[in-house]
């Protein structure tokens, strides 16, 4: 194993873009292998080479740059991701209590707001920005 640890010397190695394309490279490879799909046996050898090529990198800068934009891409995935999820949940608290509850939007910061059902004319007071409105529950 020591040619190996000798080949390795001053590789670039893992981080968290090529953790992604390994992932990439095995979701593509057993969805291809299920599907029989061409084109996804293609990607997997894509991000195989890839993967396999930013490992053994020597120009860490640049790798580490690369690197440093995928994390900010994949943080953006993650804040659209839960911003689809909070809106889910959203959805099925709003229908969950649809009986016992109103939702107004704020006139002014237009941030919703969860008012209980059935109390007639109502000043509801805007948590956020203080703005007072008078609305029927
Ligand atoms: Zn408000």
């Amino acid at each position: 194993m020591n040619w190996l640890r000798n080949f390795m010397i001053g590789r670039y190695g893992l981080d968290q873009l090529n953790i992604a394309l390994l992932a990439a490279m095995m979701f593509c490879t057993l969805a291809s292998s299920l599907s029989g799909s061409l084109i996804l046996y293609l990607l997997s050898l894509i991000f195989m080479v890839l993967a396999i090529f930013r490992l053994m990198s020597r120009n860490h800068s640049s790798r580490v740059r690369e690197n440093e934009k995928f994390l900010i891409f994949w943080n953006a995935v993650k804040r659209g991701w839960n911003r689809i999820r909070g809106w889910f949940a959203a959805q099925k608290r709003r229908f969950a209590d649809r009986k016992t509850h109103r939702y107004y939007r704020c006139p002014n910061c237009k941030k919703q707001l969860r008012v209980p059902k059935g109390r007639g004319k109502i000043e509801i007071s805007c948590p956020i920005c203080h703005t007072k409105f008078i609305k029927k529950t």
